[in-house]
């Protein structure tokens, strides 16, 4: 999982760099999951596309690991934006779902990033929530480990 998300931060290394943008990383180095490599890498493109894109300028984004006892990893990527309204939190995870135009007018996407994290994680057997306040928001993802 850490090798995934270290390839990925290094996708984004622009925009990272312009909005000031410094990333921790918390997984441990033997947090292995039972899934595709793509498929990780689909998942945490989306999450961390959404963190960047949404954390206010010069602050941090996280990315962690936690082991569970289910035999499920929790991935979660935590930013410092603006968050997402309580009514909207459980419909962002619908196809071309987008919260109000008025905070994303120099936001670009089309809605769909949610949806395909949703279906990889579904096909896995795994769960996909989110938390949000008017700080931050924190998405999270659970992917089957390999022992
Ligand atoms: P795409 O991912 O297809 O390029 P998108 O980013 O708009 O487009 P999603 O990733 O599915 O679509 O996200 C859906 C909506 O949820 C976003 O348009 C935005 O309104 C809201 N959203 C997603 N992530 C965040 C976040 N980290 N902070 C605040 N709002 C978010
Ligand atoms: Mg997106």
């Amino acid at each position: 999982l850490r090798d995934v998300a270290i390839k990925v931060l290094n996708l984004f290394d622009d925009k990272i760099n312009q909005k000031e943008i410094e990333v921790i990383v918390d997984i441990p180095d033997d947090l292995t999951l039972a899934v595709d490599k793509d498929y990780v890498e689909q998942v945490l493109v989306n999450y961390v596309d959404n963190a960047i894109k949404y954390t206010y300028p010069k602050t941090t984004i996280t990315i962690s690991g936690v082991k569970q006892d289910n035999g499920f990893a929790r991935i979660v990527v935590i930013d410092n934006g603006p968050g997402i309204p309580m009514k909207d939190q459980a419909r962002v995870f619908e196809r071309f779902f987008r919260v109000e135009k008025s905070r994303q007018r120099d936001v670009g996407g089309t809605g769909l990033g949610l949806a395909i994290v949703k279906h990889i994680v579904e096909g896995f057997k795994g769960e996909v929530g989110v938390r949000s306040n008017e700080k931050g928001t924190a998405f999270w993802a659970t992917l089957p480990m390999c022992y």
